[in-house]
């Protein structure tokens, strides 16, 4: 149930998390939206040799980066046919379908397809579009919350899911209620596990002093780096 140990590296200006495996091969990879470099490496590797492969793939790693920058859009502001969002990290072209029958959201291949019946204005299909990005983060959090509730010992009653303008998450500790920000969907799946760790970790110590991130270390190392893609 632990999470597999992840290590940091940095090589020039690039870091990138070290993951060891039982794999054949070392392999790189750049994920989007915001370009994290994560290197698997097989269980006997050494790190100077992770670096050296590290070293060896800068100018690739260094373009795929900014590809991936460059063609991230941001969440678009009006639903119109064709704008791209993000959904757990990954673009997708909103393909809008008008027929006389209740509306949904789905995901297929490269679209999320919204139905709706026909006439139906954009403030509408936002808000049908906000409703179903919402259900995506309760549900992912459930999820989330259930594995890491048994990992840390800790008891959650509710989860709400809303927007927020400021804050990714809130905890309350006395009645172990936590609140995410529907954003989260925007992102990848593992800033939304990191967040939820964040507002478990409250339930074990409220403030943000030492005793807090100890907590973060021991269960979710690799948390800066989430706490980074999300704030950065
Ligand atoms: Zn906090």
């Amino acid at each position: 149930m632990y999470p597999e140990p992840v290590y940091r590296i940095q090589v020039e200006e690039i870091s990138a998390e070290v993951v060891f495996k039982r794999i054949r091969h070392m392999h790189i990879r750049v994920y989007p939206p915001h370009g994290v470099v994560r290197i698997s490496a097989p269980l006997k590797v050494r790190m100077d040799r992770v670096r050296a492969f590290m070293t060896s793939r800068l100018d690739w790693i260094r373009k795929r980066k900014r590809s991936i920058q460059e063609s991230i859009p941001l969440k678009p502001s009006k639903p119109l046919n064709g704008v791209l969002y993000p959904v757990w990290g990954q673009k997708y072209s909103l393909l809008t379908v008008e027929r006389d029958r209740p509306p949904f959201v789905k995901l297929r291949q490269k679209s999320i397809i919204l139905a709706v019946r026909p006439g139906t204005g954009l403030d509408k299909k936002e808000a049908l579009l906000n409703k179903w990005f919402r259900e995506q983060v309760k549900d992912a959090a459930s999820a989330q919350v259930d594995k890491w509730s048994s990992i840390m010992r800790v008891k959650v009653n509710k989860i709400f899911v809303q927007a927020m303008k400021t804050k990714w998450g809130t905890c309350n500790m006395d009645k172990g209620n936590i609140r995410l920000n529907t954003d989260l969907v925007h992102h990848p799946p593992r800033c939304l596990e990191y967040l939820v760790v964040h507002e478990l970790a409250h339930l074990l110590e409220p403030c943000h002093n030492r005793r807090f991130y100890t907590i973060m270390d021991d269960f979710f190392p690799q948390w800066r780096l989430y706490r980074e893609m999300l704030n950065g």
